[in-house]
């Protein structure tokens, strides 16, 4: 496969990169070590997921491409995905000649046509496959779509958390992610791709979960964000990256605070990394989420489409070019 393209919600920067957990996250230091990395800011007005994501496949502000809910609800002028004109990265590397299977990114409902395979990602009233693969009945696009199935609670949420301790819910949202690790070999398999979309929600759940709880006067215990962190690192991560691909792009929408007393939301720094030939290994660079579209599509070889966003990408071999330019002038 060509590219695997992973959507990790609520990656952030502020957890990641604080120094105090140097060393906590191996897998994900090492994956660091071998990528172009760094935060990835979203819009400070739309710092969730509907508009952010948006941003991130058509490499267009909020503005431009019109979607500002948060859940990509057509309401108060906010488009949806099914009336979004820009072009997604999908549509482009289609045009390209590429084929795309596109797993459960958020804000894909109903999943369109592509050349390859779509189910569409959260929030989904019901499963929307295109394509020639086969998801279970069963399966949740997210462990957020669990939730929603049980009874609403005017203030505090749903009933799903009094019917489960917040271990139990913990456990319910992992097995929900290992299950979509299982899925996707199968999918590739029935129909493989020059290129994979694949989305995973579990570090940013875990923060809106211990919300949920906080509201019931469940004691209020960060730390259990950390611990699903070294979940990630140690169990989930391990399994993501068995999909094999020349280029690995890995972005966030939003970040998360380090670090609340009461109440985490989400703040405006998620993260990215770049991982390929030719790629610079362990270079941190900062960019944004509208970049993360003409990246890929530059790190692909393709041209980008003029957007709000431009390539951060920056060719190992071109750096050393410059390195020996500066030094036949003398200045190395
Ligand atoms: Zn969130």
């Amino acid at each position: 496969m060509h590219l695997h393209f992973l959507g990790i919600d609520g990656l952030a920067a502020s957890i990641l990169f604080d120094p105090d957990h140097q060393g906590r996250w191996p897998q994900l230091e090492a994956l660091f070590r071998q990528s172009q990395y760094g935060i990835c800011d979203c819009e400070a007005d739309y710092q969730f997921t509907g508009p952010s994501w948006t941003s991130i496949y058509t490499g267009q502000t909020a503005d431009i491409h019109g979607l500002k809910d948060l859940w990509g609800r057509p309401r108060n002028g906010s488009k949806a995905f099914v009336n979004v004109s820009e072009p997604y990265i999908w549509d482009i590397l289609n045009q390209n000649g590429l084929t795309t299977g596109v797993a459960t990114m958020p804000i894909t409902y109903p999943a369109r046509h592509v050349q390859g395979w779509m189910i569409a990602g959260f929030p989904s009233p019901r499963l929307s496959v295109t394509g020639p693969v086969t998801v279970p009945a069963d399966f949740l696009v997210d462990h957020s779509e669990a939730i929603r199935r049980t009874q609403p609670l005017p203030g505090i949420g749903y009933a799903w958390h009094d019917q489960m301790t917040l271990a139990e819910d913990i456990e319910h949202l992992k097995q929900t992610e290992l299950r979509k690790t299982e899925l996707v070999p199968q999918w590739l398999a029935a129909q493989p791709v020059d290129a994979l979309f694949v989305q995973y929600s579990c570090l940013d759940r875990v923060g809106h979960e211990l919300n949920n709880y906080a509201r019931r006067s469940t004691p209020f215990d960060y730390r259990h964000v950390y611990e699903l962190y070294d979940w990630f690192d140690a169990d989930l991560l391990p399994k993501l990256l068995q999909v094999e691909a020349d280029y690995l792009v890995i972005v966030s929408d939003h970040g998360w605070p380090k670090w609340a007393e009461e109440q985490g939301s989400h703040d405006q720094h998620g993260v990215y990394a770049l991982r390929g030939p030719d790629v610079p290994a362990g270079m941190r660079l900062d960019a944004r989420n509208i970049d993360i579209m003409p990246t890929t599509l530059d790190l692909l070889g393709f041209t980008p489409p003029p957007v709000a966003g431009h390539s951060v990408l920056l060719r190992s071999s071109e750096l050393d070019l410059i390195d020996e330019h500066l030094e036949g002038l003398g200045y190395l």
